[in-house]
C-alpha cells in the first residue's frame, strides 16, 4: 500500500466507527485530530522510521510452502480458513470456491517468514496493547470518553497523561500494519511478489488510483476533519456492516488470518501451477539473490483478460482493510472499557 491508500483506508475506518453505537465515542475522539494524524497511517513506511521500529520490507509476512518438522501445524483447511475469516469479509467470498486454487493447494502446509523483530502481527499486537494503556492513562479529555480510565484517579505527573492527539496518532499507525496485511504481495514469498518486481509496485499504484478522491498525502492537513471523512467515504464507497464484528480471537491471530487469506489470493492471481512456490532466500536483498530464472510476471500479464478478477480482488482488499482496521480499533476501545471494574492503585502525590 502507498501513503494515499493507507490514509484513505484509516480515515474510512473512522467514518465506519461513527456508524456503530459502540464505537461512536471513539470516532468522536479521533475525528478532531484527523488533519494532523492521518499521516500516522503511512508513517511506518517512511525512511526515517529505520531509526526506530521500521525498516524497508519490514512488517510483511512472506508465506511459502513449509516442509519442516510439525508440518501438520501449518496446514489450515479451506473450511477453517473461511470460518476464521468470517462472512463479513469479502476475501472469504473470493476464496469460497476451492476450485479457484490448484488441486491439493489447501492440503499443503504454509508458513510465514520475516526477519526477527519485524513480524507484522507483533507490530500490530504491540501497538494495540500499548494503546489500551495509553487510553487508560488519558488526560481529562480522554477520561471524559473512557469510562474505565484511571488517569483521574491517579496523580499522574504533569504531561504524563495521554492526549487525544497522541492516542489518535497511534491508532493511525496501528492501521498501517492491518492494511498492509491485505496486500497479497506482502504475504507471498515468491520472487514475483517482490516490490522491485513487475507486479507488486504497479498493483499498489493501481490501488492508489482507486482511492483518487482522497486528498494527496501532502494536502490532507489542509482539509477539515469533516472534509477528510467525506473524501474517505467518496474514495471507498462500499457498504459495511452496521455493527462492526468483534475479533474472533486477538489482534495477533487476526493479522495471521489476513496474511493467509492474502497469500491464497495471490495464488489465485499467479497460480503455483505456473509460478512455483519457490521463495527468495534473502527477501531483503537485491535482484542477484533471486533464484536463477525465477518467473517475474508483470501486473499487466497477470491480469490480462481478467479485469473482473482484478476488480473483485481490489474491492475485497479495500473493503476488508477498512473493516479490519475498524474491528481492531473497536477491540482496543472495548478492552479499555472492560477494565472499569478493576480498582486502580492510588499513587501518592
Ligand atoms: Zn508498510
Amino acid at each position: 500500500m502507498l501513503s494515499k491508500g493507507h490514509g484513505a483506508i484509516a480515515a474510512r475506518a473512522v467514518a465506519l466507527l461513527a456508524t456503530d453505537t459502540a464505537t461512536r465515542p471513539l470516532a468522536d475522539l479521533l475525528t478532531p485530530s484527523l488533519p494532523m494524524v492521518v499521516f500516522g497511517a503511512w508513517l511506518p513506511d517512511k525512511t526515517y522510521f529505520k531509526s526506530g521500529s521500521g525498516d524497508t520490507q519490514n512488517h510483511v509476512l512472506k508465506m511459502a510452502e513449509y516442509t519442516g518438522p510439525n508440518r501438520k501445524r501449518f496446514v489450515v483447511t479451506h473450511k477453517e480458513t473461511l470460518k476464521q475469516l468470517g462472512e463479513a469479509r469479502k476475501l472469504s467470498h473470493v476464496l469460497r470456491d476451492a476450485g479457484r486454487l490448484p488441486e491439493g493447494w489447501w492440503d499443503k502446509a504454509y508458513r510465514g517468514d520475516c526477519p526477527r523483530g519485524e513480524h507484522p502481527a507483533n507490530c500490530a499486537m504491540g501497538l494495540a496493547t500499548t494503546l489500551t494503556d495509553l487510553l487508560l492513562l488519558g488526560d481529562p479529555r480522554i477520561q471524559a470518553r473512557v469510562t474505565g480510565g484511571v488517569g483521574h484517579r491517579m496523580a499522574l505527573p504533569d504531561g504524563a497523561a495521554t492526549s487525544e492527539m497522541q492516542a489518535s496518532l497511534y491508532f493511525f499507525m496501528l492501521s498501517h500494519y492491518l492494511a498492509d496485511a491485505h496486500m497479497p504481495c506482502h504475504a507471498d514469498a515468491r520472487p514475483l511478489a517482490l516490490y522491485r518486481g513487475k507486479l507488486h509496485a504497479r498493483w499498489e499504484e493501481y490501488i492508489d488510483e482507486q482511492v483518487a478522491k482522497f486528498p494527496a498525502p501532502e494536502k490532507v492537513s489542509e482539509h477539515t476533519p469533516e472534509q477528510i471523512l467525506e473524501r474517505a467515504v467518496a474514495a471507498i464507497p462500499l457498504d459495511f456492516p452496521n455493527v462492526i464484528p468483534s475479533l474472533k480471537s486477538d489482534v495477533w491471530q487476526e493479522v495471521i488470518w489476513i496474511c493467509r487469506a492474502s497469500f491464497a489470493v495471490n495464488c489465485i492471481i499467479a497460480s503455483p501451477d505456473r509460478y512455483p512456490l519457490i521463495k527468495t532466500s534473502k527477501p531483503r536483498k537485491d535482484e542477484h539473490d533471486l533464484p536463477a530464472k525465477a518467473p517475474m510476471p508483470s501486473f499487466g500479464e497477470l491480469f490480462e483478460g481478467r479485469r473482473a478478477l482484478l476488480e473483485e480482488v481490489t474491492e475485497a482488499i479495500l473493503h476488508d482493510a477498512v473493516l479490519s482496521v475498524a474491528q481492531v480499533w473497536k477491540h482496543v476501545w472495548q478492552s479499555v472499557k472492560g477494565i472499569q471494574a478493576i480498582t486502580a492503585p492510588r499513587l501518592v502525590a
